[in-house]
């Protein structure tokens, strides 16, 4: 990575969910010079969620693609830079950071992480193959391609209740796949997939092989219980299997736990001093909008207090 007489932003972040949106926010509105890097869409997984129910002051709920909209054009307004590339290494050089994106390279005093997760693969045969083609992790994306169809949903935790809810606006059947014989998912979703009249529910059972030709046609299904395994029908194979924390690029650079997500103070202060983590990417309890914000005002604000104490 080279570095030459260039522009040195006081932040840069990387990622624009909902913790880099607010992240950006708090810095530009301090007047801190703030880049903000990300390859996706302003709003991260947010944009792909159909409706947000828990986050403070929308009382009927807000859509994700609006909220993602919202929280864009409040970070804008006070002067926040935002670049579509992707971040791909990290370095520093002494106090300074230095960042390659694409074939840019930036260089900052603080360093803001807010990557988020990716979906979790489920890694069975056929799932690379037909993904495109039937197997999915985004219903709000492809719902609409399932109209009349047999969908298949698995996991167990929030993402998967909340889709599959989704998915009964198109579908004829939903059946829900969970390796156990209790849900994961929040109660109030809960209650909701029991009593959608068209979501089934497979307990105990996990999917061995999406099967298909040019499109996915069936999938094998293991009962952990007995042992049996039987072939299911399916057009669509949505899969909500959990998330995976995308800082393998800054593996070497800031603690992490075995999982990979960021190890931080309280402050969102990873191991090296300057550089911060927020949302999703972090170490912590619970992972939703309304942490993801709270995590980025306070990486701003202590990103801030940082370069003050530089001066
Ligand atoms: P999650 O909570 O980690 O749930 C993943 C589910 O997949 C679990 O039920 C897990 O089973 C199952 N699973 C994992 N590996 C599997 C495998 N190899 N085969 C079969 N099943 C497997 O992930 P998530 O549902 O994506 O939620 C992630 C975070 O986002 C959570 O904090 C959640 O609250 C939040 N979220 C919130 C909302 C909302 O509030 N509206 C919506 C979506 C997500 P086990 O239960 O047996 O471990």
């Amino acid at each position: 990575m080279e570095g030459g007489g260039k522009k040195i932003y006081e932040v840069i972040i990387i990622g624009g969910g909902p913790a880099g949106l607010t992240a950006g926010l708090y810095t530009s509105r301090s007047r801190l010079n703030t880049l903000l890097i990300e390859i996706g869409l302003l709003g991260g997984q947010m944009t792909t969620t159909e409706m947000v129910e828990n986050f403070p002051g929308f009382p009927q709920g807000i859509t994700g693609d609006e909220l993602s909209h919202l929280m864009e054009e409040q970070a804008k307004r006070f002067g926040l830079e935002v670049v579509s590339q992707e971040a791909v290494e990290v370095k520093t050089d002494g106090e300074m950071k230095i960042v390659k994106a694409d074939d840019a390279i930036y260089h900052c005093k603080t360093l803001i992480i807010c990557t988020g997760n990716e979906w979790r693969k489920l890694g069975v045969p056929g799932e690379k193959e037909f993904t495109g083609k039937g197997v999915s992790y985004c219903a709000t994306c492809d719902a609409a391609f399932f109209r009349d169809s047999q969908i298949i949903v698995v996991g167990g935790g929030d993402s998967a209740l909340t889709e599959a809810l989704y998915l009964t606006k198109f579908a004829k059947e939903v059946t829900i796949i969970h390796r156990r014989d209790a849900l994961r998912g929040t109660k109030i979703y809960q209650e909701r997939v029991f009593a959608n009249p068209k979501i089934k529910l497979l307990w105990n059972s996990v999917v061995q092989e999406i099967k298909g030709d040019s499109v996915v046609r069936s999938v094998l299904l293991k009962n952990l219980k007995t042992g049996e395994i039987t072939e299911h029908p399916a057009e669509g194979v949505f899969l909500f299997v959990g998330l995976l924390p995308k800082t393998q690029f800054l593996k070497g650079l800031v603690q992490m736990d075995e999982g990979g997500y960021i190890l931080t103070d309280e402050n969102g202060e990873t191991s090296v001093k300057g550089i911060f983590a927020a949302g999703d990417c972090r170490k912590k309890l619970l992972r939703q909008v309304a942490t993801a914000v709270g995590d980025g005002a306070t990486a701003a604000f202590a990103a801030e207090k940082y370069l003050e104490g530089k001066e």
